[in-house]
């Protein structure tokens, strides 16, 4: 619960309290993924993530009652030096096999917890010093406060068997509750979502173009990368934005329909400021001397940021900043709605870009194209 809380008093509304994913699945569906191994041995599994002498102590004293061997299980390389067998970094199959065949599971884990839970064990919390909310959060849920150890002489706990037939039941039913949130949720991402996953979108911004609402605007990820997001306050679902979309909507032609080189251009100054050979900048100029507008890539200091943008050229002069190739995505911005008004306004327009902008352009404006 206390996620929730976080979440809350960050701002983010409606945000609901799930299982566990480990918690989704039930023994028979994790048994499915278990080893056979341990099977026929009777065991004491201490699996403690901070280092904790009380938790040895009272493995210690459980063993000695019950005269059960003590297997431990680390993730840490150096614990080898502990007495008694030491599973370092099992594989998840032994994993869930040591705990499903132990008698007693001693730990200060969550997801030990969680499984000793759905393999119904009988499990003893020690807290260490510091430990996850969570655990008390699942605890508190099945009423199993009672596990958690006071001192590491406090093995009344284990005399006392855990109510399974309660804890099933109630793992049941916040299963169900934690599916249904999940599928629902998940399902309206993906009628929310523009795109199924990132590869299939390359942050164009036609849809964004395209929305009469203006209800799409394109949102950075963690790398930088633009992605739109839908405000579905102001979406009308006029599925325009779909339909845009050339990535998802069309076949990707996997060869050139036709192919010029050209190879110099004769004016120096052109053929040092291209990338290549500057066979741009002589159609661009051509284009702008007889009335026509060029789109290109530029880029320009924003305060005091440079940022690689297209934009409109309708002087030669000012053709020099779509010169050269920019090494990084060029932000379309409002260029496709730009374009439509020019050709509207019966102008020529000349596009240059990458060819998923212009694959963008062509489903944006099919009756230029
Ligand atoms: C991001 C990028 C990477 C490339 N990588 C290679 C490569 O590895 N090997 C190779 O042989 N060729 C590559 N090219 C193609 C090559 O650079 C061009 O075909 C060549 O530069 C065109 O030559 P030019 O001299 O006529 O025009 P230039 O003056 O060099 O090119 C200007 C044109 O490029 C467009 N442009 C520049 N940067 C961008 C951008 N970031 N996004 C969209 N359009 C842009 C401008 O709009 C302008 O129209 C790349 C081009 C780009 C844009
Ligand atoms: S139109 Fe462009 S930005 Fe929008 S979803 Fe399709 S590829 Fe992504
Ligand atoms: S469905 Fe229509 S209104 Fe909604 S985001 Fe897409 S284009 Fe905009």
């Amino acid at each position: 619960m206390s996620g929730v809380k976080i979440c809350e008093d960050l701002g983010i509304k409606n945000t609901v309290n799930v299982l566990d994913p480990t918690l989704l699945l039930t023994s028979n569906e994790w048994r499915e993924v278990s080893s056979n191994k341990f099977k026929n041995e009777k065991y004491i599994l201490v699996y403690n993530l901070n280092r904790n002498k009380k938790m040895d102590n009272y493995a210690k004293n459980l063993s000695k009652k019950t005269g059960l061997k003590v297997k431990y299980l680390s993730y840490q390389l150096h614990e080898f030096y502990r007495k008694g067998k030491m599973y370092c970094n099992p594989k998840v199959e032994d994993f869930l096999a040591l705990i499903d065949n132990a008698e007693f599971v001693i730990s200060d884990s969550f997801h030990a917890t969680a499984f000793s839970l759905i393999f119904n064990k009988q499990f003893v919390i020690v807290y260490p010093d510091k430990f996850s909310t969570r655990l008390q959060s699942i605890l508190k849920l099945l009423n199993l406060d009672n596990r958690v150890a006071k001192n590491e002489n406090d093995l009344k706990i284990v005399n006392k068997n855990i109510d399974y037939e309660f804890v099933n039941e109630k793992l049941n039913i916040e299963r169900q509750k934690s599916m249904e949130w999940l599928l629902n949720n998940l399902k309206k991402m993906e009628e929310d979502n523009l795109f199924p996953s990132k590869e299939k979108c390359s942050g164009c911004g036609a849809c964004m173009n395209i929305c009469p609402k203006h209800a799409i605007s394109l949102v950075e990820d963690e790398y930088g990368f633009l992605y739109p997001r839908i405000d579905k306050e102001k979406c009308i679902n006029c599925g325009l934005c779909k339909k845009v979309c050339a990535y998802q909507n069309d076949k990707l032609e996997g060869s050139p329909i036709k192919v010029y080189a050209a190879i110099r251009n004769k004016e120096d100054d052109i053929l040092n400021k291209s990338a290549s050979g500057g066979i741009f900048s002589s159609i661009a100029i051509n284009f702008i001397n007889s009335g026509g507008i060029v789109y290109g890539s530029s880029m320009e200091k924003e305060n005091g940021k440079l940022t690689v943008k297209h934009t409109r050229v309708d002087n030669i002069d000012d053709l020099k900043k779509l010169q050269g190739s920019k090494y990084v995505k060029s932000l379309m911005g409002t260029i496709y709605d730009n374009i439509k008004k020019d050709l509207k306004n019966q102008k020529n327009v000349l596009f240059s870009g990458t060819p998923c902008q212009v694959a963008a352009l062509k489903k944006y404006l099919p009756q230029f194209a």
